[in-house]
């Protein structure tokens, strides 16, 4: 089977396992169903998932141009404390920021490698956790904007980080005590006064399933420095394919490449 299109990152669904569909202009591959058979990717450009050109990629999928004027890269999506559209103000396109902040967000703790805390608008949930390749998750606040979860966060960050780091998430090692309740307690005690109101206790713990076992060493792919590549598929976790012998291919971070993907059963 042959595809082509525009790389976008996996869309899922929450299901035991979890299951993934390559995203490829919208035309959607089941990849469950590849593993263990060989793939063979092959960059063949660049299209802006804001403006659509072929554009050499800034940032997360935008042409440089995109990066800066586009509202959905703004500083707020990526911090959220920045959130500015509660006051009125806006950033870049205050209608579309009022779509993306004024809407009910989740504070969670999320164990992908090691406990952090993240920021999301609840209508992502559980995607956001499943694309950060999240084994465990437990909302911890209902906010009703975006700018009370990043001020929430904010204060968890002392404590916690707000990053994941993707060698120790596809390593997947946890002790078997690990239960984010106990660390849902220790970060109500950071919640700021104002925004106690919205501390969220009776949330069930997330336990996510992935396609996934870990390889004993992980190398990462990049299509910028090998744009063909062919190896077996052998499991996906987060927005990660793995291939065999330990090599990763993080979808998300080319996003906005133009690729073809070719998929053969072994003999
Ligand atoms: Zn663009």
């Amino acid at each position: 089977m042959q595809f082509e299109g525009q790389l976008l990152k996996m869309i899922t669904h929450q299901a035991t396992p979890i299951q993934y569909y390559l995203n490829l202009s919208h035309d959607l591959i089941h990849m469950n169903s590849l593993i263990g058979q060989t793939l063979e990717f092959n960059h063949l450009g660049y299209q802006c998932v804001n403006c659509q050109r072929d554009e050499k990629l800034f940032r997360m999928g935008f042409c440089k141009k995109c990066f800066f004027e586009s509202p959905y890269a703004s500083d707020s999506i990526i911090r959220p404390e920045l959130s500015r559209a509660h006051l009125g103000e806006q950033e870049r396109d205050l209608e579309i920021e009022k779509s993306i902040q004024l809407v009910p967000h989740i504070v969670y703790l999320a164990y992908t490698g090691e406990v952090k805390v993240g920021v999301t608008r609840e209508s992502q949930i559980p995607t956001r956790w499943i694309d950060q390749g999240a084994t465990f998750a437990l909302a911890i606040a209902k906010t009703t904007n975006r700018y009370e979860a990043g001020m929430i966060e904010l204060a968890l960050k002392t404590q916690l980080s707000d990053k994941t780091n993707y060698r120790k998430m596809l390593k997947d090692e946890y002790e078997d005590d690990l239960d984010l309740a106990n660390f849902r307690t220790q970060a109500q005690k950071l919640f700021p006064g104002e925004f106690s109101k919205y501390f969220n206790a009776d949330q069930e713990i997330w336990h996510l399933d992935y396609p996934y076992t870990a390889p004993e060493k992980i190398t990462t792919l990049s299509l910028d420095k090998r744009p063909s590549f062919s190896s077996v598929l052998k499991g996906i976790k987060g927005q990660y394919l793995a291939f065999e012998g330990g090599s990763v291919l993080n979808v998300r971070s080319h996003e906005g490449y133009v690729v073809s993907l070719n998929t053969k059963k072994e003999a």
